[in-house]
């Protein structure tokens, strides 16, 4: 890896806190040298406080970009020049590109979401969609599959802080798209059942299943059928107690690795303008 780092070489960064847990580096980086591109990713310790200094830093120093992760998401915005359809809807941004100077927001959750259905062979274009969560994870997945195509799509969340956003979420995805939304309060377990019974697909967007909430989930086995796909945003574990209440009732089920890693192609075609090398990437990250 040192040695072929040279001046030359170009940065991509990484702007959060707390972020030296991430797996992000070791993912791109290996890309980068799979396919002999001269690129290094590193990721910063940059909070809300330096991140005006961050990005112009990145920009003077011609970075090729940057991914944001938490707190900057729904800051960093206020220093681009640009952004994409889907970070205009989500009003967050998970990956800044720089082209000669001009910065453009995006955010490609939602798009590597979509992308890790498909790659498993779902096709959910057309089709209604059941779906838990109003956060980050889950605003990037409503707003892509409406932009995609979704036919429909039922949102639940409790009602916590997080609810005012999913009203807006909603709101914006039936002015600007063909998909039509709507919400539910989560505690509302009879409408919850109800709405998966017509779906096509069935989506845990919240931490529930991951710790503190292992072993946890809201849903009870007999609102599943084995025709139902189930699937959870959560990648650790890699088989959330949803998960085996679905396998147990016979639906195909898919976790969060695959969200993660085309997130990350996504951002990486963006800089490069090269796929990643996806056969690689799961064998190096260890995903089946
Ligand atoms: P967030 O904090 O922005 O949102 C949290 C969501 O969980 C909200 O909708 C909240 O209402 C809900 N929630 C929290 N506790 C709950 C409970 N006890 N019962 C019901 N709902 C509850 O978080 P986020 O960034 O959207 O992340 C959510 C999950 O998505 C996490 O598990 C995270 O690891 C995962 N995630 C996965 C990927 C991926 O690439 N696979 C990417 C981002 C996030």
């Amino acid at each position: 890896m040192e040695k072929r780092i040279t001046g030359y070489t170009t940065l991509i960064g990484l702007l959060a806190t707390p972020i030296k847990h991430t797996s992000s580096p070791k993912m791109h980086n290996e890309a980068f040298q799979y396919l002999g591109l001269d690129y290094a990713y590193l990721a910063f310790e940059v909070g809300n406080d330096g991140l005006e200094a961050a990005v112009n830093g990145l920009k003077s120093m011609q970075a090729r970009g940057c991914n944001v992760s938490m707190p900057n998401k729904t800051v960093i915005h206020k220093y681009l020049d640009k952004l994409s359809p889907a970070a205009e809807l989500t009003g967050a941004v998970n990956t800044v590109i720089n082209d000669n100077g001009v910065l453009t927001g995006t955010i490609t959750d939602g798009v590597g979401y979509m992308r890790s259905l498909k790659e498993r062979g779902f096709d959910v274009i057309g089709k209604k969609m059941t779906i838990v969560g109003a956060g980050g994870a889950a605003t990037a997945i409503e707003v892509q599959a409406a932009l995609d195509g979704v036919k429909e799509l039922s949102i639940f969340n409790r009602k916590d802080e997080f609810y005012e956003r999913a009203v807006e979420t909603v709101k914006k995805i039936n002015e600007k798209t063909n998909c039509k939304a709507t919400l539910y309060d989560l505690d509302d377990k009879e409408t919850l059942r109800r709405e998966i019974a017509d779906s096509f697909i069935f989506t845990n967007a919240t931490g529930v299943g991951m710790k503190p909430l292992l072993g946890q989930t809201y849903i009870e086995k007999d609102m599943l059928r084995p025709d139902l796909i189930v699937s959870d945003v959560v990648y650790a574990p890699t088989k959330t107690r949803l998960l085996e209440i679905a396998e147990e009732v016979g639906c195909p089920t898919i976790n969060g690795l695959g969200m993660m890693l085309f997130q990350g192609a996504e951002a990486f075609k963006l800089w490069t303008g090269q796929e990643m090398p996806i056969e690689h990437m799961k064998e190096f990250l260890g995903i089946e």
